[in-house]
Protein backbone atom coordinates (compact mmCIF):
# COMPACT_ATOMS: atom_id res chain seq x y z
CA UNK A 1 0.00 0.00 0.00
CA UNK A 2 2.70 2.33 0.41
CA UNK A 3 3.48 1.15 -3.02
CA UNK A 4 1.43 2.98 -4.60
CA UNK A 5 2.25 6.35 -2.60
CA UNK A 6 6.00 5.54 -3.45
CA UNK A 7 5.01 5.38 -6.91
CA UNK A 8 3.39 8.37 -7.17
CA UNK A 9 5.71 10.39 -5.61
CA UNK A 10 8.16 8.42 -7.91
CA UNK A 11 6.39 9.60 -10.56
CA UNK A 12 6.30 13.44 -9.45
CA UNK A 13 9.78 14.00 -8.72
CA UNK A 14 10.44 12.44 -12.39
CA UNK A 15 8.40 14.88 -13.75
CA UNK A 16 9.86 17.72 -11.54
CA UNK A 17 13.55 16.48 -12.95
CA UNK A 18 12.67 16.13 -16.43
CA UNK A 19 11.37 19.30 -16.38
CA UNK A 20 14.30 21.10 -14.72
CA UNK A 21 16.41 18.81 -17.16
CA UNK A 22 14.62 20.39 -19.97
CA UNK A 23 15.17 23.78 -18.96
CA UNK A 24 18.62 23.30 -18.14
CA UNK A 25 19.49 21.40 -21.56
CA UNK A 26 17.53 24.90 -23.18
CA UNK A 27 19.51 26.88 -21.58
CA UNK A 28 23.14 25.20 -21.95
CA UNK A 29 21.95 24.96 -25.77
CA UNK A 30 21.41 28.60 -26.04
CA UNK A 31 24.46 29.04 -23.95
CA UNK A 32 26.03 26.86 -26.92
CA UNK A 33 24.76 28.41 -29.69
CA UNK A 34 26.42 31.70 -27.95
CA UNK A 35 29.88 30.57 -27.39
CA UNK A 36 29.89 28.95 -31.08
CA UNK A 37 29.11 32.41 -32.59
CA UNK A 38 32.00 33.71 -30.11
CA UNK A 39 33.95 30.90 -31.33
CA UNK A 40 33.06 32.26 -34.98
CA UNK A 41 33.18 35.70 -34.51
CA UNK A 42 36.49 35.38 -32.31
CA UNK A 43 39.04 33.42 -34.33
CA UNK A 44 41.81 35.46 -35.62
CA UNK A 45 40.93 34.32 -39.61
CA UNK A 46 37.81 36.58 -39.09
CA UNK A 47 36.00 37.72 -42.31
CA UNK A 48 34.76 41.17 -42.57
CA UNK A 49 31.24 41.71 -42.05
CA UNK A 50 31.32 44.53 -44.49
CA UNK A 51 33.41 43.33 -47.46
CA UNK A 52 34.61 39.82 -46.70
CA UNK A 53 38.07 40.99 -46.28
CA UNK A 54 40.16 39.72 -43.54
CA UNK A 55 40.85 40.77 -39.96
CA UNK A 56 44.04 41.33 -38.61
CA UNK A 57 44.23 41.46 -34.69
CA UNK A 58 45.89 44.78 -33.39
CA UNK A 59 46.29 45.80 -29.94
CA UNK A 60 45.35 49.57 -29.23
CA UNK A 61 45.35 50.60 -25.74
CA UNK A 62 45.67 46.86 -24.49
CA UNK A 63 42.30 46.08 -26.45
CA UNK A 64 42.43 43.91 -29.30
CA UNK A 65 40.80 45.61 -32.63
CA UNK A 66 39.92 43.71 -35.40
CA UNK A 67 41.13 45.84 -38.68
CA UNK A 68 39.86 44.80 -42.18
CA UNK A 69 42.74 44.96 -44.67
CA UNK A 70 40.20 45.65 -47.80
CA UNK A 71 38.09 48.29 -45.90
CA UNK A 72 40.12 49.24 -43.10
CA UNK A 73 37.14 48.81 -41.15
CA UNK A 74 37.40 48.38 -37.80
CA UNK A 75 35.78 45.84 -34.93
CA UNK A 76 35.39 45.61 -31.86
CA UNK A 77 34.49 42.09 -29.36
CA UNK A 78 31.12 43.54 -27.08
CA UNK A 79 32.79 45.44 -24.10
CA UNK A 80 35.69 46.56 -26.23
CA UNK A 81 34.33 49.39 -27.01
CA UNK A 82 33.49 50.24 -23.30
CA UNK A 83 36.76 49.85 -22.21
CA UNK A 84 38.04 52.06 -25.17
CA UNK A 85 35.19 54.53 -24.06
CA UNK A 86 35.71 54.63 -20.48
CA UNK A 87 39.80 54.45 -20.82
CA UNK A 88 39.37 57.98 -23.27
CA UNK A 89 37.62 61.33 -22.09
CA UNK A 90 38.58 64.28 -24.88
CA UNK A 91 40.59 61.86 -26.14
CA UNK A 92 40.47 60.73 -30.07
CA UNK A 93 37.70 58.15 -29.73
CA UNK A 94 35.74 60.83 -27.92
CA UNK A 95 36.40 63.18 -31.08
CA UNK A 96 35.55 60.58 -33.30
CA UNK A 97 32.10 60.24 -31.51
CA UNK A 98 31.46 63.70 -31.62
CA UNK A 99 32.08 64.41 -35.39
ZN1 LIG B 1 36.19 45.11 -44.77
Amino acid sequence: MADIFDDRRKGLEEEYFHRQNKEAIEKLRAKMAVSEQAKAAGTSSMKCPRCDGKLEESKFEEVSIDTCDKCGGVWLDSGELEQLTKRESGGWFSRLRHS
